[in-house]
């Protein structure tokens, strides 16, 4: 008859699940019960095992995400800040233009410089929500 104690108890003394006096008593039963004793040997190399894994792999884990989200992150910024640039740039210049122009007082000039308005208001506005988004990021805990 093959004995099946190591299933439940042997489990619970490697997660060290067992009371003292559980455990005294079990280890008592595993020196005179030789297929306790061979499992448990096999149950503690599976426990080791696990808990390599278990180690090793959210630190991978962790690291792989870090990598992604900064890249990510690298990558938007880059991109929202040379829109940025770009975007002051060429409306500060058309405006400039615009304002310095004899024409600006005229419909088309005023209408000219309302569209460029519109267009600074709409992207510091998505800008703003951009940020509001990186800052509720998943992985900005990350960071710390
Ligand atoms: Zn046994």
């Amino acid at each position: 008859m093959v004995c099946t104690r190591f299933q439940v108890d042997g489990m619970r003394l490697l997660d060290g699940e067992l009371s003292a006096e559980e455990k005294a008593e079990y280890e008592a039963h595993v020196r005179e019960c030789d297929d306790c004793r061979r499992e448990l040997k096999d149950l503690g190399r599976i426990v080791q095992l696990t808990e390599t894994l278990r180690l090793r792999s959210p630190d991978e884990e962790f690291w792989r995400n870090y990598w992604r989200s900064l890249f990510r992150r690298m990558e938007r910024r880059t991109g929202v800040f040379l829109m940025a640039a770009g975007a002051a740039v060429i409306s500060i210049f058309v405006l400039l233009k615009a304002v310095t122009s004899p024409k600006f007082l005229s419909v088309p000039g005023i209408a000219a410089a309302a569209v460029l308005l519109g267009v600074i208001i709409l992207f510091l506005s998505v800008a703003r929500e951009r940020y509001h988004e990186s800052k509720n990021d998943p992985y900005k805990g990350v960071q710390q």
